[in-house]
């Protein structure tokens, strides 16, 4: 449920209104939705009616959402959203470009890596301290070293920082280095890692199951909407199908479909999303036509020597190739919107 406030509303009536809901032990989370105020009300519906909302004059309308998935979706808000993080923006027309390695391997190998992303006018360094490896005998990640050596090279290179959280008891360690928090294809839904992180203040990628529905990834991101953490960020990494000749499918239609039923941004991992260094670009490039608002991409200086997923990773003139594509297709993108 939501309501819709009057255009004559005043912060104080806005603030009344609020403490209200609050204290009938509901959450109140106050959009714009283009020129249109509105408060999101959530949590059970017990014990707080339309009636009683209706008797602040500020309320224009109540509003039922007759979706599972309440706050990210279009019905509750119409207006793409646009989060913005120490001013930059994902969502909208921008481009978002999130490049690193899969793996923090070293200190020289960040700071190398930071200054391509950079050059190549990437805002986003991505890489894991802490790995979801499905041998337990495989590389795991260099921990609290790997996130100093992300947030040095971020920091010389005004770049944000993206990197993934696998456990609760990791938090609020990983919150003291990072822009951005990565939550994996395999935790998608780890119901208690959503629920800790919607009560973050940092944005969150969530990345789809491997074989999530569409509808399974946004109650995922509802979670931690309801949880108190509206910034979320969809990720389509490809998901498990009958197809064994590329490591996951793509789902081109759940990019679009995203786009229909959600106001949340989306960024296309190719990388995951195909697991074969040839087709990051192409399958890259047409996500972005499809609806994505940006891209992530694994690369490495020389990825044969990766110490994860190198198959995937581009090494860094294939990147600057995938970059000066991707700007073409963001121009050709917005010629489009205008036609
Ligand atoms: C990653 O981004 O390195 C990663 C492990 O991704 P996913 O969770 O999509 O497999
Ligand atoms: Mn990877």
């Amino acid at each position: 449920m939501y309501v819709v406030l009057n255009k004559s509303a005043t912060s104080e009536e806005i603030l009344e209104l609020k403490r209200f809901i609050q204290k009938t032990g509901h959450g109140a989370l106050e959009i714009l939705d283009g020129s249109v105020r509105k408060i999101g009300i959530m949590g059970k519906k017990e014990g707080l009616g339309k009636e009683e909302l209706k008797k602040f004059s500020i309320v224009k309308d109540v509003v039922k959402i007759g979706k599972p998935f309440k706050f990210v979706s279009r019905e509750f808000k119409k207006e793409d959203t646009v989060i913005d993080i120490k001013g930059r923006k994902i969502g909208g027309t921008d481009l978002v470009l999130m490049a690193g390695p899969c793996s923090v391997e070293s200190k020289e190998m960040m700071m190398e890596t930071a200054r391509v992303v950079k050059a190549n006018g990437g805002e986003f360094l991505r890489g894991g301290a802490f790995k979801p490896r499905t041998s337990p005998y495989d590389f795991q990640g260099l921990g609290e070293e790997g996130l100093k050596y992300m947030r040095e090279a971020c920091d010389k290179y005004n770049l944000l920082m993206v990197t993934e959280v696998m456990d609760t008891r990791d938090i609020e360690l990983i919150d003291k280095y990072t822009d951005i928090f990565q939550v994996g294809a395999r935790n998608m839904q780890n119901f208690s890692l959503l629920k800790e992180l919607g009560k973050t203040d940092k944005p969150i990628l969530l990345k789809r199951g491997l074989s999530a529905t569409i509808k399974e990834f946004l109650m995922a991101a509802e979670y931690i909407v309801a949880f108190g953490n509206e910034r979320v960020i969809l990720c389509e990494r490809g998901i498990r199908t009958f197809e064994v000749a590329t490591r996951n499918t793509v789902d081109v239609n759940g990019i679009a479909l995203l786009k229909e039923k959600s106001h949340l941004p989306i960024i296309i991992d190719a990388s995951h999303g195909t697991g074969k260094r040839s087709l990051v670009e192409p399958v890259t490039l047409g996500c972005i036509l499809a609806g994505a608002d940006g891209a992530m991409v694994e690369i490495h200086q020389n990825p044969i020597c990766a110490l994860s997923d190198g198959e995937q990773s581009l090494n860094f003139e294939e990147f600057e190739v995938l970059c000066g594509k991707l700007k073409k297709t963001i121009e050709f993108k917005e010629s489009l919107r205008c036609l």
